[in-house]
């Protein structure tokens, strides 16, 4: 049994919860005092646990970047109950056994549901149609196909996928990016590129897969989710979809909410990322966005990188950035600040809309009796200073470094057990536990 006291909840009502198991049993009115054993939650705010789309977990094949453990640590200290794991991993993630194995590792781990996401096609190639029906049917019931990293862009091979998911309601989650038009990319094209001189990333390379697919999702009505958007004429394509009545949902990442190609100025690999930072008018474009629904979700593109990848020259530096353990604070700070979006409205990006687009039936519940206990507590007036030292993840790739953050988790819980308490991540040893 789990007693919290004197918790404030998204709609602002502060209230006494009681767990029992793995379930809410009680929520009541707060009686103002906090009784013995319970948690003090004063002044701190309890929200559903985070739900994230799109995490690079990098096992099996990279366990110098990321172990499933390690991540579900990340994710843990971040306020996640669930994540779900890409596909791009040696080997790929392109069959039952493979999403079993991963599946197995994140109970193993018991930190917060590991939903392996399944590729597309066969070794990401982009050739072949993967094993979908079969990992469709296996342990780990994956619904969630993306051959991220590379864009699906054959349009035969995508409608065919599309095709295929209809039958058991899974969805085709697209990294949006016209190979032919990103050859040998490094950063955003625009003013910025062509002024230090790296080889430059169209936003109508991402705009153009995007309209193709939305149509395409039209054509075979299936249903299209778009990872990571990242430019202003993304988001009108997505307005004009929505509009039309097309089944496509769509994320924004929180560095896409924050940072812009500026960045990239010194040539410091922590600001290179697949899809690139693009402008402050992308940037105001995609938190409108996500302010009026148009783009679902929130989702991190947690990409883990040991520092060998990272720290070296410009453009033999790997893509990608770590996003578990300041996602929250990151759209506190863009969205909350700045009163685009409200409490309960975060909670809907971050964590009810994306179990819903997933179908991750204990996650996302409203904070009443009877719902599975996947719950964060946070204080939303202490801020943190980003120390990439500290960090649970086995990489220590954040572009936040020395950022100061809004929002400190203080406690989670997974399935009605403490998986953070006072800060601290269970199980976790030695000096990472700091
Ligand atoms: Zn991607």
């Amino acid at each position: 049994m789990i007693n919290i006291s004197n918790a404030k909840l998204a709609d602002g009502s502060v209230v006494d919860v009681e767990i029992d198991n793995d379930l809410i049993s009680k929520v009541t009115k707060s009686s103002g005092t906090v009784s013995n054993g319970s948690i003090d939650a004063t002044g701190q705010i309890l929200l559903p646990g985070l739900v994230d789309l799109h995490t690079h977990l990098r096992e099996p094949g990279r366990e110098d970047a990321e172990t499933v453990l390690t991540g579900s640590y990340a994710a843990a200290a971040g306020g996640y109950t669930a994540i779900s794991s890409m596909a791009n991993t040696y080997p790929v993630a392109d069959t039952a056994g493979v999403v079993e194995q991963i599946y197995r590792l994140g109970k193993d781990a018991g930190l917060c549901d590991v939903n392996p996401i399944g590729a597309v096609t066969k070794g990401l190639s982009g050739e072949q149609l993967a094993e979908l029906g079969a990992m469709a049917d296996s342990i780990a019931r994956v619904r969630i196909f993306s051959d991220d990293g590379k864009c699906v862009s054959d349009p035969l091979i995508m409608r065919r996928a599309l095709e295929y998911v209809k039958t058991f309601n899974g969805i085709i989650a697209q990294h949006a990016q016209e190979p032919r038009l990103t050859i040998n990319a490094q950063m955003n094209e625009g003013s910025v590129s062509s002024r230090i001189g790296l080889p430059g990333w169209p936003a109508i390379a991402e705009e153009s897969i995007i309209a193709r697919d939305i149509l395409l999702a039209e054509h075979v009505q299936s249903r299209l989710h778009i990872c990571h958007l990242t430019t202003a004429g993304g988001v009108e394509l997505v307005r004009w979809a929505k509009k039309r009545g097309i089944n496509v949902t769509a994320e924004v990442t929180p560095h896409h909410l924050l940072l812009t190609d500026e960045l990239v100025e010194n040539y410091d690999p922590i600001y290179k990322v697949n899809p690139p930072l693009r402008t402050e008018k992308d940037v105001m474009a995609l938190r409108e966005g996500l302010a009026e629904g148009v783009i679902d979700i929130v989702a991190t593109d947690h990409a883990p990188h040991p520092e060998e990848d990272k720290d070296c020259e410009w453009q033999a530096a790997a893509f990608g950035m770590v996003g578990l353990e300041t996602s929250l604070s990151v759209v506190i700070k863009t969205m909350i600040e700045s009163k685009m979006l409200d409490w309960s409205q975060l909670v809907d990006r971050m964590s009810i809309r994306p179990a819903q687009i997933a179908g991750y039936k204990t996650q996302g519940q409203s904070i009443q009796a009877g719902s599975v206990a996947n719950l964060l507590l946070l204080d939303p007036s202490a801020s943190w200073q980003v120390d990439r030292s500290k960090l649970k993840s086995k990489s220590r790739n954040t572009p936040f470094h020395g950022m100061t953050l809004p929002g400190v988790i203080s406690h989670v819980i997974y399935n009605g057990k403490q998986t953070v308490i006072a800060g601290r991540v269970l199980n976790m040893d030695g000096d990472k536990n700091g």
